[in-house]
C-alpha cells in the first residue's frame, strides 16, 4: 500500500476510536443556552485571542465601545495578519466544516454570528451532536475558577485589578454526564490567606482556622475524591508562580499560616511548596492523578521562565507513587517533558492543547518521543472552553497522528498492528488506565 492509501485507512480507523479526552474546561451546556454567543465572544474565549494579541489586538482594543458589526471588521482585519498559525486554522475548520459557514475572514458579523448563536441556545442538543460527531466518550473538566478567591488569584496573577464577587460553574455541577470532573486545587496552596479559606469553605464546604484543620481536611480529601465526584487533581500554580516546588518544614508552613495576608513573598512560597508536597504525598497514596501544567501560558498571563517540566524534577523523584501528567508536554520545553516521561516511572505525558499550539511540532514531536517514550504513557486532550474548538483540535490529532503512523508503517519502521495499538492507546486506553475509569464513562 502507497503511504497515502495507508494513511487513508489508519485516518479512517483513528475516526472509529471513541475518545477519552483527558483536558478541557468546557463551558456548560446550560450556560451556553443561556449565553448570547456572538462571534465576537466566540472568538474572545479562543486561543485565537492570543494571536490577535499577538499582532497588538488586545484587551484596549477589545473595550473600545463600537459597535459590534464595527468591531468584527477591525477583528477580521487583526485576525487576516494571524492566518498561518495552528489556532487561526481550528477557528476556520469550524467555521468551514462544522457550521457549513464558509470562510470566516469573508463573513459579516451577522453571517459569522448566526451559527454561534443557534448552536449555542441548542444547548444540550448541540453539544451531544459535536461530541457524537468528535467522537469523543468523555472528556475530564476543570473549570478554573468557580469562587470569589480563584477570581481574584486569576486576576491578581494577571496584574490586574478585582473588586470582588465574581462566582463561576464548578466541574461537579455539569449536569452533562460526558464531562468528568477534576479539581482545580491552585487555591488550597494559598490557605495561609482567610480569604482562600473562605474559597474552601465555598467550593467543599470545610471551614478550618488552623494549618493542622486544613491538613488534617486534605487527609479525608484525597481518599474521598471520587465519591466527591472528582477524577483528579490539577495545578495550575505556573500560572501564578515558577514551579521549583521545594519540600518545606511543616513549621515554614505553620509561620505563613500565622502571618495571613501580611506573610512575605517567601514565607507565601514556603506555604505553597508545602501543600503542593502534601498532596502530591496524599494523590500517591490515595492512587489520585496529578495533573499538573508546564510550559506556555495562555490568555494574557504574563510570559514568563521556570515553568517548565524540569522544574519538577524533585517533586516528581521525592513522590515516586504519585502518577504526574505534565500537561501540554511543557511547551515550549517539550523535550523535558518527554525525557522526565522517558525515565520516570510516575511521569506521564499529556499531548492536550499542544496540538492547537503547533500542529507541526506536535507532530514532529510524537513521531520523535514515539522513539524514546513508551506509547502506553501518552494521552490527549483538548484543552478548550467550547466543544467545537474540541472537535477541531481532535480533527487536527487524528491527521498528524494518521501521518506520523503512516510514516512508520511506510517506513517499515513500525507494524501496522503495533500502529493500530499505538493509535487506540493514545486516544483512549491510556487514559481509562491512567484515571481508573470504566470503559463506558
Ligand atoms: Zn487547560
Amino acid at each position: 500500500m502507497s503511504n497515502s492509501a495507508t494513511y487513508e485507512t489508519i485516518r479512517k480507523e483513528l475516526q472509529q476510536i471513541s475518545v477519552v479526552d483527558t483536558h478541557e474546561h468546557f463551558c456548560f451546556p446550560r450556560s451556553a443556552a443561556r449565553s448570547h454567543r456572538d462571534i465576537l465572544t466566540m472568538v474572545q474565549n479562543m486561543y485565537i485571542v492570543d494571536d490577535l494579541r499577538s499582532v497588538g489586538f488586545g484587551a484596549r482594543e477589545w473595550g473600545e465601545d463600537i459597535p459590534a458589526p464595527q468591531q468584527w471588521e477591525r477583528v477580521k482585519g487583526a485576525l487576516a495578519r494571524t492566518a498561518n498559525t495552528t489556532y487561526f486554522k481550528v477557528l476556520q475548520r469550524i467555521y468551514r466544516e462544522l457550521f457549513g459557514a464558509g470562510n470566516i475572514l469573508e463573513l459579516d458579523y451577522d453571517a459569522a454570528s448566526a451559527p454561534s448563536l443557534e448552536h449555542a441556545a441548542q444547548g444540550t442538543a448541540w453539544y451531544d451532536a459535536v461530541m457524537d460527531r468528535a467522537n469523543i466518550q468523555c472528556s475530564l473538566v476543570d473549570k478554573g475558577q468557580s469562587t470569589d478567591f480563584e477570581y481574584w488569584l486569576l486576576y491578581n496573577g494577571k496584574g490586574l485589578p478585582y473588586s470582588g464577587g465574581l462566582t463561576g460553574d464548578a466541574p461537579e455541577t455539569s449536569h452533562y454526564p460526558r464531562f468528568l470532573p477534576i479539581l482545580r486545587i491552585d487555591f488550597l496552596a494559598y490557605c495561609y490567606m482567610p480569604r482562600a479559606r473562605k474559597g474552601l469553605e465555598d467550593r467543599l464546604g470545610a471551614r478550618v482556622q488552623t494549618l493542622d484543620e486544613l491538613e488534617d481536611f486534605l487527609r479525608e480529601l484525597l481518599p474521598t475524591l471520587r465519591q466527591r465526584g472528582f477524577t483528579g487533581i490539577k495545578s495550575c500554580l505556573g500560572y501564578y508562580r515558577d514551579l521549583h516546588f521545594l519540600p518545606r518544614q511543616r513549621a515554614e508552613a505553620e509561620a505563613a499560616f500565622r502571618a495571613g495576608d501580611s506573610a512575605s513573598p517567601e514565607q507565601a512560597r514556603a506555604f505553597q511548596d508545602y501543600i503542593i508536597y502534601l498532596l502530591a504525598e496524599l494523590a500517591g497514596q490515595s492512587g489520585t492523578v496529578f495533573e499538573i501544567h508546564t510550559g506556555l501560558r495562555c490568555f494574557g498571563s504574563p510570559y514568563t521562565t521556570g515553568n517548565g517540566p524540569h522544574e519538577l524534577t524533585e517533586l516528581a523523584n521525592r513522590n515516586p507513587q504519585t502518577r504526574f501528567d505534565f500537561f501540554h508536554s511543557g511547551w515550549p520545553w517539550t523535550w523535558q517533558a518527554a525525557a522526565m516521561a522517558k525515565s520516570l516511572p510516575n511521569v506521564y505525558l499529556s499531548l492536550n492543547w499542544l496540538t492547537a499550539i503547533n500542529e507541526t511540532q506536535a507532530e514532529h514531536y510524537l513521531q520523535e518521543s514515539l522513539d524514546a517514550v513508551p506509547f502506553s504513557k501518552i494521552t490527549w486532550g483538548g484543552d478548550c472552553f467550547y466543544v467545537e474548538e474540541a472537535w477541531a483540535h481532535l480533527e487536527i490529532m487524528r491527521d498528524l497522528l494518521a501521518r506520523v503512523l503512516a510514516e512508520r508503517i511506510g517506513s517499515g519502521h513500525f507494524d501496522a498492528e503495533l500502529c493500530r495499538v499505538m493509535g487506540r492507546a493514545i486516544l483512549r486506553d491510556n487514559a481509562i488506565r491512567l484515571y481508573g475509569l470504566e470503559k463506558d464513562c
